[in-house]
């Protein structure tokens, strides 16, 4: 007789044995000290090209301080949800600082983008709803569409006109949801057109600007910044703060009614543990730094220039993007895997994105540029990827 673990291992087995047959498994490296330029990965000193630390603040001695600073006063744990006695003054002026910077009235923090997402769809959302989803939007999109209940359908990549706008029903609620930069390809959503075509339908637009937030847009408001388009076509905007601005956490921003309503009824706001007063602590001392230093941005744009132009020459097959995520379609799973591997030896890293990650036979690997990298950083990725493709062909 087993029991009940063995049972479960036996039910667990075949689909990991499955995925290691595909080069689908995935593995952990440990990282010893903070992100940066180089990091230590498992073991070994590495050229990062595969965090979203775009503006190099993960590691930043301000946001250090500061955290230090927020946990003498507060301690480590919030000790409740944000409904009971877990919401700080940190929160409430770090909320109103987001507000402000984005140019809504109100800001909601909430502990994830994934739990951001996920919340704001179920929120809004019910049965008898309508989603519409970009057909490349990040997989917390697609979860909090199944998650509201809502009907629900994608478009293809980009494309305002595709035929699944055409059955937005007016009388149901519709909300259309984008990535503001697409998170595995870089490229940005037309958002123009995406809010025109939900004008047009009486739809919501919801953007997800995890890849734009801090980053584009002459101020580093992100990727509607960068449209000049502000609430009255986009009503909501979630992003991130654990990307560009270096630490953990996200918010939701709109109108007075929008963030009542997400604090009423969120469920990924309201029944879980609010973030610790230090982490948004960091987030404040990430925000003064995004506004008070153009210099990144402008750093960051250069190298991007550089990498794409030095790309070109050489014929990579990098995908059309001007941000800082910078694919190379390489199409296998297992091709991918070895130009990466190649490159670990050669002392940088770039990982391989895989299935269901990215979709079938569109395995890349995922490099992006953060203003920690230097120039000559970016010509020794150009190098060593020359070397590492060729012996690949
Ligand atoms: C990273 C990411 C998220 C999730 O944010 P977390 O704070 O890491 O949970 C959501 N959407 C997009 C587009 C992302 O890239």
């Amino acid at each position: 007789m087993s029991n009940a673990a063995q049972r479960l291992d036996a039910l667990l087995k075949p689909d990991l044995e499955a995925l290691k047959a595909r080069s689908l498994f995935r593995l952990r490296q440990l990282v010893d000290g903070p992100q940066g330029a180089e990091i230590q990965f498992d073991g070994r000193r590495c050229l990062n090209f595969s965090s979203n630390d775009y503006l190099g603040l993960a590691g930043h001695p301000a946001l250090r301080a500061a955290v230090r600073q927020a946990l003498d006063m507060y301690g480590t744990g919030s000790g409740a949800s944000h409904l009971i006695t877990g919401h700080t003054r940190a929160h409430a002026e770090f909320e109103a600082e987001l507000a402000e910077f984005v140019q809504r009235p109100r800001a909601l923090l909430f502990s994830t983008g994934y739990m951001a997402n996920l919340g704001v769809a179920g929120a809004l959302l019910g049965r008898g709803d309508r989603m519409l989803a970009d057909r490349l939007c990040h997989a917390s999109l697609l979860d909090a569409c199944r998650y509201s209940g809502a009907r629900f359908s994608r478009y293809p990549h980009a494309q305002a006109d595709a035929p699944q706008w055409r059955r937005i029903q007016s009388g149901a609620n519709t909300l259309v949801v984008t990535d503001g930069v697409f998170s595995m390809d870089g490229d940005m959503a037309p958002l123009p057109a995406l809010a025109r075509a939900c004008e047009t339908a009486g739809a919501f637009l919801m953007v997800d600007d995890a890849h734009g937030f801090g980053v584009l847009g002459a101020h580093g408001r992100g990727s509607l910044e960068h449209f000049g388009l502000d609430m009255r076509q986009v009503p909501i905007l979630m992003a991130t703060l654990g990307k560009a601005l270096g630490g953990f956490g996200a918010f939701v921003a709109g109108s007075e009614a929008l963030v009542e309503t997400l604090i009423q009824r969120a469920r990924t706001y309201i029944y879980t543990t609010a973030t610790p007063a230090c982490v948004a602590e960091a987030g404040r001392a990430a925000l003064r730094l995004v506004q008070a230093e153009d210099w990144r941005r402008t750093h960051l744009k250069q190298l991007i220039q550089r990498f794409r132009l030095g790309a070109a020459q050489l014929k990579l097959p990098v995908l059309e993007s001007s941000t800082a995520i910078q694919p190379l379609l390489l199409g296998d799973a297992e091709r991918a895997l070895s130009v990466s591997e190649s490159l670990r030896e050669r002392g940088l890293l770039a990982l391989a994105i895989r299935p269901p990650t990215v979709p079938a036979g569109s395995a890349r690997l995922r490099i992006t540029l953060t203003a920690a990298h230097s120039g000559q950083h970016v010509d020794r990725l150009l190098e060593a990827l020359t070397e590492v493709m060729s012996n690949a062909n």
